[in-house]
């Protein structure tokens, strides 16, 4: 499932190349796809609309339109937002939307699994967007500092990996970055979060920020269905040091990477670097 640097990614790479370019049709092959909106309202109020601007908050894509109108776009677990230089380029089998432009080029949403999510909405009346209006600090953002997460771990005992995944404390973060960023802390993801120490809520904030800008810059990962705006694979799956690495060794300490399920997600750490609670 796309996680900040993935949906931080596709940003970069669509916004040099959709904006201020008229739309010049619309089709919808999956109709559900769009919340709260007819397929016939939708297509009237984007025809001969431009995107003025993309945006991003936590794993949520904004466009803004013309006419005080932002289009929200949620991949959840295989939505890909692609640029089409070429709009007569033949569509992908699971293509459920297609934003033509008056270019002859497009931007194509598919998705395998059919759970990503458009919204049409007033600017920033996000009531109606589920999740959206309740998200917590972006966790690249200056708000999101040592005396942020220590407000956000004080008097909690829920386990620090649920409150990471929490999207309305922190938004943005998912399984596969919340793993790393533990690892990289050497936070046993089952520590109440109120047990830190102020040490460990230094290493792990710096923690977050270093992983997720290096995934951005890695254009993201990779595993199966994510992909750039551009439609190429992203490249920070090569350098995951735990996600996914059950049965190989620490690469800090040569243990052998264990994995259990915390908090409904399967969790991967290293227990002689990520100490269990006692
Ligand atoms: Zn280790």
């Amino acid at each position: 499932m796309p996680e900040l640097p993935e949906v931080e990614t596709v940003r970069r790479s669509l916004l040099p190349v959709i904006l201020h370019k008229p739309i010049e049709y619309i089709n919808i092959h999956y109709e559900r796809i769009l919340q709260h909106i007819s397929a016939q309202d939708f297509s009237q109020q984007l025809l001969g609309n431009q995107f003025l601007d993309l945006t991003r908050r936590g794993k949520y894509l904004i466009f803004t339109l013309e006419n005080d109108l932002e289009l929200v776009a949620h991949l959840r677990m295989t939505g890909k937002l692609i640029y089409y230089s070429d709009a007569k380029i033949p569509l992908a089998k699971h293509t459920s939307v297609v934003f033509g432009f008056d270019s002859g080029d497009a931007l194509r949403f598919e998705d395998v699994r059919k759970f990503a999510t458009l919204d049409l909405v007033r600017k920033a009346e996000y009531g109606q967007v589920k999740g959206l209006d309740t998200l917590g600090v972006e966790p690249l953002s200056d708000q999101f500092d040592l005396s942020h997460l220590q407000g956000l771990t004080k008097d909690r005992s829920t386990k620090v990996k649920g409150l990471l995944l929490d999207q309305t404390k922190v938004a943005g973060l998912g399984n596969i970055y919340v793993d790393e960023c533990l690892f990289l802390a050497k936070i046993h993801p089952e520590r109440p979060a109120s047990s830190l120490k102020k040490s460990e809520l230094k290493k792990l904030y710096l923690a977050i920020k270093h992983v997720l800008q290096d995934a951005i810059e890695n254009q993201g990962t990779t595993l199966r269905d994510y992909r750039t705006g551009y439609g190429r694979e992203g490249s920070f799956q090569n350098k995951l040091q735990i996600y996914g690495k059950k049965g190989e060794k620490c690469p800090r300490c040569g243990v052998d990477i264990k994995h259990k399920k915390v908090v409904g997600r399967t969790s991967h750490y290293c227990p002689a670097c990520q100490r269990e609670p006692l």
